[in-house]
């Protein structure tokens, strides 16, 4: 059973009680002096409320890109391990610099780096994952401190090396704190106030979902919603501690993301989200074996290419397959295919890298047979073509051309949203 948070603490040292609310912000929150000193005041208000704050931040917007950029520019393919100590660093500005902003409102706050917050991690570089963090020097140090300030995305390995958990990795800190802490929650701080019913920027009619299952988050994340991290999603989870997504720019209520128990009503569709950094490949003719299979998805994964939707049939002992990868690893899988498929007869490869994946998810599709039908008869009055489909238990993407993005994604929402209550 899980503490309520903000949990309180016993602290043997001070020989009080406090109470410790975790909270995370991102780039955006922190992108220039003025951000900064926005979050410090919001830090400020939390402490003046009672608690003790646990902050994890990430690098300041556009900072790790440019890390990234720089270190290519010395090397295209650098040690690993060195690429590490540089991409590690954005943190460690915003850390410092968000001190120096608490402070000056004379509330004693603290940065630390993960060597001295005792965060240990273990696996390769660059997608290291947190392996134990040390919680009794960051409790002591809320003897003397208000506020502590940690980086996020990163950790120290057994050899004493510092080690990254993968682009957009704070959210993990945030939420392995939480649960190293035993508390019930974390706070996520980013640049936009929740997650909606679909993108607001395509359907001006979008809502905020209130409450969100971590299924649905990481089917939606997969599917084109890029919140949080995955990996903090799939932790939080485990831990049953209740993401609170929200804005630091503004006071309105966020998205809880939480398990599917807590969530009372269950709409069949929560949310329509989209993709459009989609291409396809389609072999014809190849032998339809399942060895020639297994070597064609090895070759791709050799080179670090995750493969989304795989469709697959066959004639006359002969496969046709299509499958769809990233934009960015377009040209690097058809490359790859083209090379293997000479070698096993395929007819012939085709691709087609201006391709969007558009997806329709809710925890509710579980029990309600009808939402795929009603998918494919809203695309199909709209004439818009579906070249792929895939199901999962809670969710159903249809693969189609790019130009009809945004209009599968409004006549979606319309169906589901805004004529009648089909949706949330
Ligand atoms: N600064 C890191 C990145 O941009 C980690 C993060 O922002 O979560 O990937
Ligand atoms: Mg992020």
């Amino acid at each position: 059973v899980r503490a309520k948070s903000p949990r309180t603490f016993w602290s043997i040292e001070v020989k009080v009680y406090m109470d410790i609310i975790v909270q995370k912000y991102g780039g955006t929150s922190l992108a220039d002096t003025q951000r900064i000193r926005a979050v410090a005041e919001r830090i400020a208000e939390t402490r003046k409320k009672g608690y003790k704050v646990l902050v994890v931040v990430s690098a300041q917007a556009g900072m790790t890109d440019m890390l990234v950029k720089k270190i290519r520019e010395v090397c295209p393919a650098p040690h690993k391990r060195e690429a590490d100590v540089v991409l590690s660093t954005g943190e460690l500005i915003s850390i410092g610099l968000l001190s120096i902003a608490i402070n000056s409102l004379g509330i004693p706050a603290m940065s630390m780096n993960s060597f001295q917050a005792g965060i240990s991690t273990e696996g390769d570089y660059m997608r290291s994952k947190i392996s134990t963090i040390k919680m009794d020097v960051i409790m002591s140090s809320f003897k003397f401190y208000d506020v502590i300030i940690l980086p996020g995305f990163q950790g120290v390995n057994k050899n004493n090396e510092i080690t990254t958990l993968g682009r957009g990795g704070s959210d993990i800190t945030a939420v392995a704190l939480a649960a190293a802490l035993k508390i019930n929650e974390v706070e996520i701080y980013t640049d936009v106030d929740g997650v909606y019913t679909a993108d607001p920027r395509i359907v001006k009619n979008a809502q905020k979902i209130d409450r969100l299952t971590y299924q649905e988050m990481l089917e939606m994340s997969g599917s084109g919603a890029k919140v949080l991290h995955s990996r903090s999603v799939e932790l939080a989870a485990k831990n049953d501690l209740v993401i609170k997504l929200l804005s630091s720019f503004n006071y309105v209520k966020g998205t809880d993301i939480r398990k599917e128990e807590d969530c009372m009503e269950k709409p069949s569709v929560r949310a329509i989200s989209h993709n459009m950094n989609e291409a396809k490949i389609t072999i014809t003719g190849v032998g339809g074996d399942a060895s020639n299979i297994a070597h064609i998805f090895r070759e791709i994964s050799k080179e670090s290419i995750n493969v989304d939707i795989i469709v697959q049939d066959m004639e006359n002992c002969k496969s046709n397959i299509s499958f769809i990868v990233s934009r960015e690893d377009y040209s690097v899988a058809m490359e790859t295919v083209k090379k293997i498929c000479l070698s096993l007869g395929a007819d012939e490869i085709k691709g087609d890298s201006h391709v969007a994946k558009v997806s329709v998810v809710g925890i509710g599709m579980k029990s309600n047979p009808g939402v795929a039908a009603a998918v494919f008869d809203v695309l199909s009055n709209e004439k818009i073509s579906i070249y792929m489909i895939s199901c999962s238990e809670i969710k159903i993407s249809c693969i189609i051309h790019e130009k009809d993005t945004e209009h599968a994604v409004r006549s979606l929402h319309r169906h589901f949203f805004e004529t009648g209550a089909k949706g949330a």
